[in-house]
């Protein structure tokens, strides 16, 4: 007998999202499971944001809402509400705490903190070699991402989503905390995709981000002096504290991450390929693509069948394909949807609910011939 029904390797978002699914569903009750993380979980290390309509499953530990954005490109700029939306944030430190506290009550959950080596699925089980010992698992999620996989491939375009975020207090009054600054291309684009991202807290706090969508980092005094200037020639504000820094690096891919699934031995979250491959947003989508994940599990279907590729796939894969071609595309793309079509009909776009005249509708608005040239490689 394996030793648990589910083993689930990473207590990050989606570790913890499918666990507190798993756990809380009287369906899997005598199922015995186990999450398995390197780390404790205990530090503040990502603010995650999202949009939504309404209410939703997270608003117990949403820290701030904003219910307008800011837009900017090279000539277009616009402060929009976008009702029935909002932008909500969560403090990674407050999602851990929640999830890890509640899991905490399932009597069928054991959450262990050890680093694992490796999986390997033995076909009537899955064995996960741990710092700790081996476990075995009829079927083992895993939400470690090694980003090798990517680099060692050439089908597939890979961006990054890369920034650094400086939550910064200053000591005059400049922000708008009524209004999010989702995207500002208004800074020099120096051949990538660049824009500031701002979510201010108050008219004295905000987190303040240099954004690339591009296909390598920098060097990390580049995104600080661009903080910097913008703080100071944009925003005016020069006398100020920076409280915490925050970075990251999110693949943008439409490589075909189900291909290191097997029988017993499911990817989830990045690993699984969760991360919106033309935006990096992962959060929101791996709590949908959890709910589609436990259904399949009740439904007693196999991992293979498990999420598959959509038409919104091959659209990710065309903006990839510009961008990778000529990344100083980006702002010209964005500011011609954001100047032709409305946040609403984006957000919806982008969660990938729209319908097909929706979406002819939201692709005509960027420049035509980018994306038929795109095509036409593709195909031809
Ligand atoms: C700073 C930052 C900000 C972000 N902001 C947003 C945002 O605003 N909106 C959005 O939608 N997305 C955002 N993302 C992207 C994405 O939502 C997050 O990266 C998210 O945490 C991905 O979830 P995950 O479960 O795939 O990985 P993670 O949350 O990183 O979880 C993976 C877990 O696996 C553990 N682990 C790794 N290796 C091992 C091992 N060998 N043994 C045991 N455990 C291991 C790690 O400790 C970690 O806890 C952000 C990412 C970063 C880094």
């Amino acid at each position: 007998m394996p030793d648990f029904d589910y083993i689930i390797v990473g207590a990050g978002a989606s570790g913890l999202m499918l666990a507190n699914g798993l756990g809380s569903d009287p369906h899997f009750k005598d199922k015995r499971i186990l999450l398995l993380d390197k780390d404790q979980k205990q530090t503040n290390d990502r603010t995650w944001c999202f949009w939504e309509q309404g209410e939703g499953e997270f608003d117990s530990i949403v820290h701030r809402t904003w219910d307008a954005i800011y837009f900017a490109g090279e000539k277009y700029r616009a402060q929009i509400p976008i009702k029935p939306y909002q932008y909500k944030m969560i403090r990674g430190i407050d999602f851990y705490e929640h999830y890890l506290g509640k899991i905490k009550t399932f009597p069928n959950l054991t959450f262990l903190t050890t680093e694992v080596n490796s999986i390997e699925d033995q076909g009537n089980e899955a064995k996960v070699l741990t710092n700790d010992g081996p476990f075995t698992g009829k079927k083992v999620f895993s939400s470690v991402f090694d980003g090798s996989v990517l680099t060692s491939q050439k089908r597939y375009p890979v961006l990054q989503q890369h920034f650094i975020g400086w939550f910064v207090k200053s000591e005059d009054s400049i922000f708008d905390p009524g209004t999010a600054t989702f995207m500002d291309f208004s800074i020099p684009q120096k051949g990538n995709t660049r824009f500031m991202y701002v979510l201010p807290f108050s008219e004295k706090e905000a987190l303040v981000e240099y954004t690339l969508f591009s296909e390598t980092l920098l060097p990390e005094e580049e995104y600080e002096s661009a903080i910097k200037h913008y703080l100071k020639e944009d925003l005016q504000c020069e006398d100020y504290e920076i409280v915490v820094k925050e970075k990251g690096r999110i693949p943008m891919t439409s490589y075909n991450f189900k291909q290191h699934n097997s029988k017993n031995l499911l990817h989830i979250g990045i690993a699984g390929g969760w991360a919106k491959a033309s935006t990096g947003y992962t959060f929101r989508s791996s709590a949908m693509k959890v709910q589609k994940l436990i259904k399949h599990l009740k439904a007693d279907r196999p991992f293979s069948s498990f999420d598959k590729r959509s038409r919104f796939w091959f659209y990710d894969l065309l903006l990839l394909d510009i961008l990778k071609r000529d990344n100083s595309q980006g702002r010209r793309i964005f500011e011609s949807i954001f100047k032709k079509r409305s946040p609403q009909l984006l957000f919806k776009f982008l969660d990938e609910k729209t319908n097909f005249w929706e979406e002819l509708l939201t692709m005509s608005g960027s420049p035509t011939w980018l994306f038929l040239d795109a095509l036409r490689r593709r195909l031809f």
